[in-house]
């Protein structure tokens, strides 16, 4: 759903565009996934579709990967056109401008990045909540390859203070920042630890596969990727070969598999900014990523120092 004046009308880029209405400064919402107004097509269905239909859905939604679901505006925002170079970027379940627009000028995303948007509907059918012998745990609703999105976690930006006000609770937070922290909504919340992850979280909170993932495995990442803190600590259950037995800052792990981490780009921004200044080095750049999670499933036994 659109957020600022904008309508449909004769386009520099491309015939008929997204053409902002009023005077929009850098920062400003300009679209929002709204459930129930925007509409959400599961590939699957489009089969059901008559030839005309289809080519309406895949002309004016745009396909969002991780999900495998056409995400079809209901109002002008369908019009939006395509830029390499555009003027609005995806910022959680919203895209945001990113220079100030002005009245007349065409707004444009690139469609490339709005397979990052974090819409409500995005978990649905990707991963789901389920027994596991720590008790619950996270699992892959579908097929994954390698390198594919699983999900995105999502909740409320919190600071380190309101963090520990919690408890166990806290638990459930993953740090994306020196002194902040996420804290975790389902399903993603049900996700555990292990020392051999088949997950790794990039750009702070979307969710990669590391290998191949099959329908109903259950998906883990290494929560020191996400975590430095200097007073968390866990008894790690995680019964792989690779155990580290007591998991800990990222700082805490040894140097070659910082390194290791740092080369998939799977360790939050901030502590890739720390290692960088404590001289670890990253053997090669994938991704500067970020996105942390501490412990986010009280199965395990947690305790900060
Ligand atoms: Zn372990």
């Amino acid at each position: 759903m659109l957020l600022v004046n904008a309508k449909a009308g004769p386009s520099s880029v491309h015939r008929t565009g997204l053409i902002a209405q009023e005077f929009i400064p850098k920062g400003t919402k300009v679209w929002r996934f709204m459930p129930g107004f925007d509409v959400l097509i599961p590939e699957t269905e489009l089969k059901g579709l008559s030839a005309e239909s289809r080519t309406q859905v895949i002309y004016y939604a745009y396909f969002h990967l991780a999900t495998r679901t056409f995400v079809l505006s209901s109002d002008d925002d369908r019009f939006t056109n395509h830029s390499n170079n555009p003027n609005t970027r995806p910022a959680g379940d919203c895209t945001v401008a990113v220079r100030d627009i002005h009245p007349g000028e065409d707004i444009t995303n690139d469609y490339g990045e709005l397979a990052s948007l974090n819409f409500s509907q995005s978990n649905n059918h990707s991963v789901y909540m389920g027994g596991c012998d720590l008790g619950s745990g996270l699992f892959a609703g579908r097929d994954f390859r390698q390198g594919e999105m699983l999900f995105r976690f999502g909740g409320a930006i919190i600071c380190n203070a309101e963090s520990i006000a919690q408890g166990d609770g806290a638990n459930n937070h993953l740090q994306i920042g020196p002194t902040t922290y996420l804290a975790v909504e389902p399903p993603g919340v049900f996700t555990n630890h292990s020392c051999d992850p088949n997950v790794g979280i990039r750009y702070d909170v979307q969710v990669y596969a590391l290998r191949d993932i099959r329908l109903g495995e259950e998906v883990r990442f290494d929560y020191s990727t996400t975590t430095s803190e200097r007073r968390w600590t866990m008894h790690c259950r995680c019964g792989s070969p690779s155990c580290r037995g007591i998991i800990g800052d990222f700082h805490d792990l040894p140097e070659k598999l910082q390194q290791h981490y740092l080369a998939l780009g799977i360790v939050q921004a901030f502590i890739v900014q720390e290692a960088e200044l404590a001289g670890v080095s990253r053997p090669s750049v994938l991704s500067t990523s970020s996105g942390v999670t501490r412990s986010m499933n009280n199965n395990e036994t947690a305790a900060r120092k």
